[in-house]
């Protein structure tokens, strides 16, 4: 029975798109750029229990770096640190795909390694203005396995 669930599952991806497994932006846990490395962000920050966490500048929807929790390891929270000084010498590459991405393309994207959190993005064209991209929310490589395994993974 499982078994078939999970088949089942791993045809679906084929598919199913990014839209259907991310997690929507508002229910992001991000930073702002100009966040300072203080004990309360540094205790936020832990007590999220993400890995990775989008930063982004004024507004949610302007990603423009990530930050990896493991990257605080040398820092002291009482030199209150800015959070720049951290995200510009580590410099993560932002991994970006479109909504309609499907879920086998996004699975290969993640077995190359380069980074199991992409921004999804779409091309939004509605009302007057010319096309834009919009940040829609993220995706990791837990998301694409929930679908196949068609359950919630919960966290440690
Ligand atoms: P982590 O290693 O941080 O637990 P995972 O890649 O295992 O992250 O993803 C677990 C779930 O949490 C996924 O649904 C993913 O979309 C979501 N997620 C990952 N990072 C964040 C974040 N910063 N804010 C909100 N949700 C996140």
């Amino acid at each position: 029975k499982e078994e078939l669930n999970i088949i089942q599952g791993a045809l679906e991806l084929r598919t199913k798109t990014v839209q259907d497994a991310l997690t929507p932006l508002n229910d992001c846990f991000m930073l702002v750029s100009d966040a300072v490395l203080d004990f309360n962000t540094m205790s936020d920050i832990m007590q999220s229990g993400y890995t990775r966490i989008p930063v982004y500048d004024n507004e949610r929807f302007n990603i423009i770096d990530i930050l990896f929790v493991k990257d605080l390891a040398f820092v002291d929270p009482d030199d209150c640190t800015p959070l720049k000084t951290i995200t510009q010498f580590y410099k993560h590459p932002l991994h970006c795909v479109f909504n309609d991405t499907r879920l086998d393309a996004m699975l290969e994207e993640f077995k190359k390694g380069k980074s199991h959190l992409a921004i999804v993005q779409k091309v939004n064209s509605e009302g007057e203005g010319d096309p834009f991209y919009e940040v829609m929310g993220i995706i990791t490589l837990e998301d694409v396995i929930e679908e196949i395994i068609k359950s919630e993974i919960l966290d440690e």
